[in-house]
């Protein structure tokens, strides 16, 4: 990068967010998110970035990145995935904020204004995944999306789709947890309650594209190996967090379109700010043509947040704000 004429610094500020109820997947049960908030400063304009660190999907832990983040500076980009996501997103947000465009027309000038999103389930009785699964409908989302490879996978899809009726999109994640063998089973038992696609059946997707009439995406595998997961998954998820920010997660993306797989942006249950900037690349990226629903409807998971959500889904869309940059 250039010099600067203008004075400019990082400021890092730690943060705890508490989930509204406990968030189980097939490894581990999350109760809360912390991370840090970045902010860019410079000639009277603040850019806003964010790091939520899950080292079980591939980042740093905790301390590295905040590590990371005390020796950046707008020239020095960290190395580590969520620090680097950090700062990238605080100088994007800058950038957009100049420009006078929001950031997903930066990073596409054809970028869609309108992002359709999922809503992930995390209630763990049978009534209150019914309840929560009809409040989602309620609300317009035309995708449900459910944790799986835990003991009781068939009971809770069958709720749920006994709760919402054939027309909802239902789909599963099992973030590894299966065999090959035991996915295809649990996959074929499954089917039949009608699955739009299930995120990372096992941990190497290896021989399952074909042999299941469920597709396959690949989420956890892409951060490991990009070109095992083009291989082996009709669709990959884009995680901007794990991926090492929004511009390699948008050029994954591309990458990913050019091979015909689909591409679907998610969260990693960050704030409002690590949100927001995954809601402008799946907008970036919807350029190219519809996409299977966005996981960024997370926000609704969280009891605090690190400012008011701007981009909230409304009717199971995320409408981009006009507004320069993020748009929080
Ligand atoms: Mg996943």
């Amino acid at each position: 990068m250039a010099p600067r004429a203008v004075a400019s610094s990082l400021e890092v500020r730690p943060y705890r967010l508490r989930l509204l109820q406990p968030l189980r997947t097939s490894h581990t049960t999350y109760q809360t998110r912390e991370g840090f908030l970045v902010l860019a400063h410079e000639g009277g304009l603040t850019g806003r970035g964010e790091a939520a660190p899950l080292p079980e999907l591939g980042t740093e832990t905790l301390e590295q990145c905040g590590k990371e983040l005390r020796r950046a500076s707008f020239d020095h980009l960290p190395s580590t995935p969520a620090a680097r996501h950090a700062v990238e997103l605080a100088l994007l947000d800058l950038r957009a904020q100049r420009a006078g465009v929001p950031l997903a027309m930066l990073l596409d000038p054809w970028a869609r204004r309108e992002v359709p999103v999922s809503a992930l389930l995390s209630a763990q009785t049978m009534p209150e995944l019914a309840r929560e699964a009809q409040r989602a409908a309620a609300e317009g989302f035309a995708t449900l999306k459910l944790k799986v490879g835990l003991d009781d996978d068939f009971a809770r899809a069958a709720v749920v789709r006994d709760a919402v009726g054939p027309r909802m999109k239902l789909r599963l994640d099992a973030n590894g947890a299966w065999s090959r063998e035991l996915a295809l089973r649990r996959l074929s038992e499954l089917a039949p309650l009608g699955i739009e696609l299930c995120e990372q059946p096992t941990e190497d997707l290896l021989g399952l594209r074909g042999e299941t009439e469920v597709p396959i995406a690949a989420d956890e595998l892409l951060a490991r190996d990009r070109s095992a997961a083009f291989e082996r998954a009709d669709m990959v998820v884009l995680k901007p967090m794990v991926l090492g920010g929004v511009l390699a997660a948008l050029e994954l993306g591309r990458e990913a379109l050019r091979r015909g797989l689909k591409v679907i942006v998610t969260t990693s249950l960050e704030g409002a700010i690590g949100r927001a900037g995954a809601a402008h690349l799946a907008a970036a990226l919807l350029a190219d043509g519809p996409q299977p629903s966005a996981g960024l409807a997370t926000g609704r998971l969280l009891a605090d947040d690190l400012c008011p959500d701007l981009l909230a889904p409304r009717s199971g869309l995320i409408r981009i704000p006009d507004a320069a940059g993020l748009g929080l």
